[in-house]
């Protein structure tokens, strides 16, 4: 069986926008997925959840909230060090922990639309680990169509009273407050209609379903979220009401970014492990990795790769001077985790029937890949939205 952990190859162009200090930082995440989430794969997998406790490990390293302002908990550094963190993540071969959904997603969303006793109430404890937090869009009924959600919250007094139901909600099962996305009007204008509020996980009336049984990414614990009369405080409303669509779209590009790195690197991982695997495994009494078939693929993969990897990094240079256009982030998103299912599909063909057997990181790899192409908007959506800009 070959080791979760891998280095990816060099890059063909080498990459230039990380510093020492990122490099030394990317060093301690490497540890701390090496030891702390590496050997723990299998059980996440078996209880459909990592340990509680992981999340308190992460925010003891500083792994948490990394890019938040330090008078909140995080240490106030560029965003690429989410990028770092994601990377890590993906070489390592692991999907069950979401501390990006939890650290570059609703720790912005607070920070850029949170008043003052929002951000101190909750970014420290998401920094620790004390916290762990969702984002709650999508509904049973509606995905890509946001407008369409069904989840009210309704004012009464100084409450709002919330109905309705969310499912395949990322950190769901373990997580202490979800940012909610809520109809809190009636405007002919759907896009009018949403707000964000914040729930905490033990108000009355908030349950949560078992963590879903999804082909892949089965560490993750993804679930279905109800609210039965949930009530809480009006101040838990983020931002202004009917404003919820407007905030959603502020950190749109990002959030696609977040899915590009991911699969751009789980790509460098899987062709990192197929490398190692052909120069390993022998047929006809050589390496597979000497038949020019294999090398030709790998090649190929190699290019597929290292293209995708110059224009990413060229994406995350605009997003840190705070110009990359969301056209340029759908193509991103839909381009390398198309790239990266093609990658992984072509690296289980080298490994043969081994790479069927789910202790081998690129069957993990073939089965968890998938849910990238539907998640963060999916690859039509990205398409859609693409072409508007023609
Ligand atoms: C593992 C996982 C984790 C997730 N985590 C979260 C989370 O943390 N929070 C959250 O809120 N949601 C989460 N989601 C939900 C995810 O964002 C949605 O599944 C996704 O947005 C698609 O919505 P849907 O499933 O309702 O599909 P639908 O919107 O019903 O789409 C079905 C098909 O129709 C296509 N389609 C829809 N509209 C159009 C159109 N206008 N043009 C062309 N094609 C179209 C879609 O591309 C798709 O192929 C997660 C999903 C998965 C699988």
């Amino acid at each position: 069986m070959q080791s979760g952990a891998i280095r990816p190859v060099p890059n063909m162009l080498a990459r230039k926008i990380f510093t020492s200090d990122h490099e030394a930082f990317r060093e301690t995440v490497r540890k701390f997925y090496e030891k702390e989430v590496v050997p723990n794969i299998e059980k996440y997998e078996k209880q459909q959840h990592v340990d509680r406790d992981l999340w308190n490990k992460a925010g003891e390293l500083g792994l948490l909230c990394t890019t938040m302002p330090e008078q909140y908990g995080g240490s106030g550094v560029d965003r690429l060090y989410s990028m770092i963190l994601i990377e890590e993540q993906a070489y390592a071969m692991d999907s069950s922990t979401g501390f990006s959904l939890h650290s570059d997603i609703v720790a912005n969303y607070i920070n850029n639309f949170g008043n003052e006793e929002q951000k101190q109430n909750w970014l420290p404890k998401m920094a620790t680990g004390e916290t762990v937090t969702a984002i709650a869009m999508t509904e049973p009924g509606t995905g890509s169509d946001l407008q369409a959600v069904r989840t009210t919250a309704v004012l009464d007094g100084d409450e709002y009273v919330i109905n309705g139901s969310k499912i395949f909600i990322t950190n769901g099962y373990l997580c202490d407050m979800a940012i909610v996305v809520c109809k809190t009007g009636n405007n002919e204008k759907g896009s009018a209609n949403l707000s964000l509020i914040i729930v905490e996980a033990d108000r009355a009336g908030f349950s949560k379903g078992k963590p879903l049984n999804k082909i892949g990414m089965k560490g993750q614990d993804t679930c279905e979220l109800f609210f039965d009369n949930v009530r809480v405080p009006k101040e838990n409303l983020l931002g202004m009401e009917g404003m919820g669509f407007m905030m959603l779209m502020k950190e749109l590009a990002w959030e696609r970014m977040l899915v590009a790195i991911i699969c751009q690197a789980g790509a460098e991982a899987a062709f990192a492990h197929t490398v190692q695997y052909t120069k390993d495994r022998k047929a006809f009494g050589k390496p597979i990795g000497t038949f020019q078939n294999t090398r030709f693929k790998l090649a190929e993969l190699r290019t597929e790769i290292d293209f995708c990897r110059t224009y990413l990094d060229r994406c995350m240079e605009l997003q840190l001077e705070e110009s990359l256009g969301v056209d340029a982030a759908a193509a991103a998103k839909y381009k390398i985790s198309d790239m990266f299912s093609k990658v992984v599909d072509e690296c289980l063909q080298l490994h043969g029937g081994y790479g069927y057997m789910l202790e081998y990181p690129i069957a993990r790899a073939y089965i968890d890949n998938r849910a990238n192409r539907i998640y963060a908007g999916t690859n039509e959506i990205m398409k859609e939205l693409i072409s508007r800009t023609l």
